[in-house]
C-alpha cells in the first residue's frame, strides 16, 4: 500500500501555544485539510497519523484530556469522509529517550512490514524538522510546511540523502504528491 504519513499538530490542526491540545476550544483544523485528505484518499493513499504528544499521562496532560479532543478530531474527519488507517502516538517526553518519538520510527516499524508499505510511493507531511528526519529515517520524501514557529534545519536542506521539499500549505503538499503519483503512473 502507499501511505501518506501525517503529523497532527501544526499540520492538520493548529498547534497550541502551550504545546498541548487538551481542550476542545483549542481544536482548530488547518485550511484545506479536509479537501486535501479526501483527494489523497481518492487517489488510493492510506492516511496514517504519527504524532509526538509530550507527556500524555502526566498531571498536566492526562490521557482523558488528550482522548476527548482526539475523539472529536476523528469524528470531525469522519464527517468529512476521512478515515485514518492508523494513528500512532508517542506520549513520552524527549528526555525519556524512547524508541517511538519522531524522528525515531519505532512506532511504525511493524506497520511498515505487516502492511507492505511501498516507501517509494509514500510520503510524510509535517511542520517540524523532526518530521522531515522521520521521513528520511523511513526512506520517504517529506513535505515541510512553511510556518512561523519552526524552520527547516539547514543540515536537512543541504543533505543530498534527505528528500524534502518545502511548501507553503497543506494543499500544496497534496498537489505535489498527486503530481508525482501521476508521473509514476505514466512511467509504469
Ligand atoms: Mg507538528
Ligand atoms: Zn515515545
Amino acid at each position: 500500500m502507499k501511505v501518506v504519513f501525517l503529523d497532527r499538530d501544526g499540520t492538520l490542526i493548529d498547534e497550541s501555544d502551550d504545546g498541548k491540545v487538551d481542550r476542545l476550544d483549542k481544536l482548530a483544523f488547518k485550511p484545506g485539510v479536509f479537501e486535501g485528505l479526501r483527494l489523497l484518499r481518492d487517489h488510493g493513499y492510506e492516511l496514517v497519523i504519527v504524532t509526538n504528544q509530550n507527556g500524555i499521562g502526566s498531571d498536566e496532560f492526562p490521557w482523558d484530556a488528550f482522548q476527548r479532543v482526539q475523539d472529536v478530531f476523528l469524528d470531525e474527519m469522519e464527517k468529512h469522509g476521512i478515515r485514518f488507517f492508523d494513528v500512532f502516538i508517542c506520549p513520552h517526553l524527549e528526555e525519556e529517550r524512547c524508541e517511538c518519538r519522531k524522528p525515531a520510527i519505532g512506532l511504525v516499524k511493524n506497520f511498515l512490514w505487516e502492511c507492505e508499505v511501498e516507501l517509494e510511493k509514500s510520503s510524510m507531511i509535517g511542520d517540524r524538522s523532526t518530521d522531515v528526519r522521520f521521513g528520511a529515517n523511513l526512506g520517504v520524501k517529506s513535505f515541510f510546511l512553511s510556518n512561523e514557529r519552526f524552520e527547516l534545519e539547514e543540515d536537512l536542506r543541504e543533505d543530498p540523502e534527505v528528500h524534502v521539499e518545502q511548501v507553503a500549505s497543506f494543499s500544496d503538499a497534496v498537489e505535489k504528491i498527486l503530481a508525482e503519483n501521476l508521473k509514476a503512473g505514466e512511467s509504469a
